[in-house]
């Protein structure tokens, strides 16, 4: 029976027991029974009673209990079929009662919810998880009221992170397979927040633990829900791989969620500013690639193209780096370093990754402009050249990332260097080897190699409208 209901769980990462004797083994299933009924069925520690029950002791009602959660034949023994269900890899949170350090089943008040990615599993790509936690919460978000919103620099209402063994909360983890996750109810401080057993291996794919969908279960707990036991439902509490790609959220998980915030109201009231439906009268300060995406800045705000969404995204500078500035003037992106430059006035901002340095703001004098320049109107760094470009008025400084210094014969002429593309640029970015430059409402798209204009654009055509 609880093949059937099973089938496609990731068999063969399941630990399985070696039988040494019956009583060898027999001992250790009772044992191991016992652990997994106090973490996850409440059984209070009471002793030594493994070997011989009593009729309806404590450890019998809560194997009936367990039993009859998962569907099996509630016999209160530990029958082969309910030890190999507890051996299956699941989530952490118990299948009764609260799995949170406060009373009560606490909902969220705001609609708008905050997360962070505390830390990154070295089993994936940053990259990878970024787009795993995004999609999981879109989950959610889908067919709710709810919005996620990411930040970076404080502390969001789901905290998500990876740790192992004993990681500042009273649910150790337990290495390799058993516990995979867990995450708390909402509420403050911990409420709320993800855990991912970094002993386990996550990936994007179907081998180890898909992050995808653990995340995606666990947010329902961070949002409120608790485990079904429709076997089929996300909610159910062990781990069962299914291809991202063709993930649905199933109806007992949809109708747990909407039992608690309600349906998607449509049309859905934007928290933030959205895409403009219309495209006129838009200018960029700045532009920039960014690990893959490109974000464009204007005086409050910036655009951020992802290139597997159609949507563009749009968000306050502030929301995103409180520390930063607006009014960005100049920005780029130095792939060696994994860092992005800001650029306002005399200033300039690095962000490492998506954290904002500690030693920002800098003075662009450090760069080695001579004191007459006050301000950058905008900079691209030309992968096939290893050149920093800086334009500032009708001229361009060269900087050579290598030796980190400004070319000695900086500054020249906009005409010369970039013939074609006007006497002042506003914004520009580098992707497959071409340059992008914007001046006033034109775009040109500009090789460095054949150093001429290769085609003039839109001046939105990167932003779908
Ligand atoms: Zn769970
Ligand atoms: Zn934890």
């Amino acid at each position: 029976m609880c093949q059937e209901l099973h089938e496609g769980l990731a068999w063969s990462t399941v630990p399985r027991y070696t039988f040494a004797s019956p009583a060898d083994s027999e001992e250790k299933d009772a044992k191991f029974a016992e652990e997994y009924l106090k973490k996850y069925y409440n059984l209070k520690a009471e002793g030594s009673h493994h070997s011989r029950m009593k009729i309806s002791s404590p450890f019998t009602q809560k194997i009936s209990e367990m039993q009859s959660f998962f569907g099996l034949e509630v016999t209160g023994k530990l029958d082969a079929e309910t030890v190999e269900m507890m051996q299956l890899p699941r989530c952490g949170v118990s299948d009764v009662g609260e799995f949170s350090t406060f009373p009560g089943k606490p909902l969220w008040k705001s609609k708008d919810l905050t997360y962070r990615i505390v830390n990154y599993t070295p089993d994936m790509t940053k990259e990878d998880v970024d787009t795993a936690i995004e999609k999981a919460f879109k989950v959610w978000s889908d067919v709710t009221p709810l919005t996620f919103r990411r930040i970076f620099d404080t502390v969001a209402d789901i905290e998500i992170s990876f740790a192992e063994k004993v990681h500042n909360d009273f649910y150790p983890f337990d290495g390799q397979h058993g516990t995979l996750a867990h995450a708390f109810g909402p509420g403050n401080n911990i409420g709320g927040d993800a855990h991912f057993d970094e002993d386990e291996t996550w990936t994007p794919g179907s081998n180890g633990y898909n992050l995808f969908l653990v995340a995606a279960h666990e947010f329902g707990h961070s949002l409120g829900l608790s485990h079904s036991s429709d076997a089929n439902a996300l909610m159910y509490p062990t781990y069962h791989y299914t291809d991202p790609k063709q993930f649905k959220l199933p109806q007992d998980d949809v109708n747990g969620i909407q039992s608690l915030y309600g349906a998607k109201q449509r049309p859905v009231e934007p928290t933030q500013p959205s895409t403009p439906s219309t495209c006129q009268n838009i200018t960029f300060s700045a532009a920039t690639t960014f690990r893959g995406e490109m974000l464009f800045f204007d005086e409050q705000k910036f655009w951020r193209k992802i290139p597997e969404n159609t949507e563009v995204e749009n968000h306050l500078i502030k929301t995103f780096w409180p520390s930063l500035p607006t009014g960005i003037q100049a920005a780029y992106e130095y792939l060696e370093s994994d860092s992005v430059l800001l650029f306002k006035g005399a200033k300039y901002w690095v962000l490492s990754g998506y954290e904002v340095s500690k030693d920002s703001p800098k003075s662009i004098y450090l760069l080695g402009f001579s004191k007459t320049v006050k301000k950058v109107d905008a900079a691209v760094h030309d992968q096939e050249t290893g050149k920093t470009y800086f334009f500032v008025e009708d001229t361009y400084w060269s900087y050579d990332e290598e030796k980190k210094r400004m070319d000695s014969d900086s500054p020249k002429k906009i005409s010369v260097g970039f013939p074609g593309v006007g006497n002042k640029i506003n914004a520009a970015f580098q992707t497959n080897g071409l340059l992008y430059l914007f001046n006033g409402h034109r775009q040109y798209e500009f090789s460095t190699e054949k150093k001429r204009v290769t085609r003039t654009l839109k001046y939105t055509s990167w932003l779908n409208c």
